[in-house]
């Protein structure tokens, strides 16, 4: 399997004669075997049907009573966990991951850890510690899976800051640093000062207990990007709700001064930005301009956004503007725009701004291979391409096998872990898995394809 891989790409690579539109017609999944595809399309079914998704975490727990937990998690396991996740110690996600290298692809590894709002173990100091300390070891994990022994070869790890300090504090700074005229005190040198230092930081609209949890999780980020720094592995933050998101990013601004500077060689930190917010544009663009006049790097992935039926609920809640695009076509055009910027913005500074095109959008890919081609930027540099595990492989692997970078988003973890997760994520993207139709039909095609014995190619298995 390797061997016929490994041809295959390598026939591939980017023309030389000029830009060829990239062909997402499932060609590239002869590269899978039967047995994967045949999963693919009934996990991805399963998961367009709306009450699995409503009553996920109902439906595991009946099963478990119903089948017990070793039947019911073997059947999850050979379903929706086999699909998404690579598996549960690291040998298991070793194995996931050097399959997705013989396919051209790349890992982005992704800790899947929950806030519980009203669980009190999962609010309190020991928690985060726990969480640092496995944010830690997959730092270690990824630098592991790099495919070459390259020591100048760079991993990608997403990062969720929540993770590590508490939402609640992230909306109390985030109600702070919306106070005009009061933001100062907050300063992202101020605050890369004290991570630096490890000094206690006064913050005038913090308690007491705040500030002690604001010092401790400041510790904690200034712990894991040290980490990654000297294991050489870029820490992609990730965007959550509009209630925290102003709290990230002065954090990631805060990191930023410190870790992205030119003599580091960064971006090591990136932040995300969601196009679906009528604000994003803008703030792309001035910290893009903030990052060029201070000679800092500047990493960006860029998504479409992933909340958007809650934040219009807590809009219309707290009778706030809704602060998303009104429809998909205007969050769209957003993508394209905020997409056009950074390409200009790596044309013009090279290896000192990165992107991530985070989408399976056919269109939005599409346009920035394209763009890629116009400007000159190579398609294994600065500008990298991503996906979920599980999701969208027709556009991955046709990505890859074009000699782009492509990573794949991989949570890992036990089933007791990983699954919770899963059922939330698949409740905020309902519209991505009721929107992988097209993606259910090439499956459709290509089983059948193989089933008929019609047009032989080569398969891995
Ligand atoms: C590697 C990776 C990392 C990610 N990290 C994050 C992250 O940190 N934070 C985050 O929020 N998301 C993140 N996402 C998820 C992402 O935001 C999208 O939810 C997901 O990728 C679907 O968008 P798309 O461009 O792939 O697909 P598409 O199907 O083209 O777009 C679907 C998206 O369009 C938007 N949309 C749909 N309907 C409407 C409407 N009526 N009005 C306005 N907009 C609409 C929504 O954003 C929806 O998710 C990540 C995705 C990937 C692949």
């Amino acid at each position: 399997m390797l061997r016929t891989c490994r041809m295959l790409c390598s026939q591939a690579g980017p023309s030389p004669g000029g830009w060829q539109p990239l062909s997402f017609d499932g060609g590239a999944f002869h590269l899978k075997g039967t047995g994967e595809l045949t999963r693919a399309l009934f996990v991805l079914r399963l998961c367009a049907w709306p009450p699995l998704v409503t009553h996920g975490l109902a439906l595991q727990a009946w099963s478990r009573r119903l089948l017990g937990s070793r039947l019911s998690g073997a059947l999850l396991r050979a379903s929706i966990y086999g699909q998404f996740v690579a598996g549960e110690t690291a040998e298991e996600v070793r194995g996931c991951v050097l399959q997705l290298q013989t396919l051209g692809l790349r890992p982005l590894l992704a800790v899947p850890i929950e806030e519980e709002p009203d669980s009190a173990v999962k609010m309190g100091e020991a928690w985060y510690e726990g969480n640092l300390s496995a944010m830690l070891r997959c730092v270690d994990l990824s630098r592991g899976l790099l495919e070459t022994p390259d020591p100048m070869g760079n991993a990608l790890m997403q990062l969720k800051m929540t993770a590590l300090m508490s939402t609640r504090l992230c909306k109390e700074l985030t109600s702070w640093v919306r106070r005009p005229g009061e933001s100062l005190e907050l300063s992202p040198e101020r605050l890369a000062e004290a991570m630096d230092s490890g000094q206690d930081l006064q913050v005038s609209c913090l308690n007491t207990e705040q500030t002690r949890h604001l010092q401790a999780s400041l510790s904690r980020l200034q712990r894991v990007v040290q980490h990654a720094r000297a294991q050489r592995v870029r820490l992609l933050v990730d965007a959550e709700y509009t209630s925290l998101n102003p709290a990230l990013s002065l954090l990631v601004a805060a990191l930023a001064t410190r870790w992205n500077s030119s003599r580091e060689g960064g971006p090591w930190v990136w932040n995300t930005y969601q196009a679906y917010l009528k604000d994003t544009y803008e703030r792309l663009r001035r910290d893009a301009e903030v990052a060029d006049r201070a000679g800092l790097a500047f990493g960006v992935k860029l998504v479409r956004g992933a909340y958007l039926d809650k934040e219009r609920e807590m809009a219309w809640l707290q009778g706030t503007e809704d602060p998303t695009q009104p429809d998909y076509e205007a969050t769209t055009q957003s993508y394209s725009r905020c997409l056009e910027l950074m390409l200009t913005q790596v044309s013009h500074r090279g290896p000192m701004c990165h992107l991530m095109v985070a989408s399976h959008n056919e269109d939005s890919v599409r346009q920035a291979t394209k763009r890629m081609w116009e400007l000159g930027i190579p398609p294994d540099g600065p500008v990298c391409f991503g996906q979920l595990l599980g999701m969208c492989d027709h556009v991955s692997l046709a990505l890859g096998q074009a000699g782009y970078a492509v990573y794949k988003s991989i949570p890992y973890g036990s089933l007791e872990e990983v699954i919770p997760y899963l059922i939330r994520r698949a409740q905020e993207n309902r519209s991505v898995l009721r929107g992988a139709r097209r993606e259910q039909k090439l499956l459709s095609q290509e089983l059948r394809r193989r089933l008929l014995g019609r047009g032989l190619r080569v398969s891995p298995h």
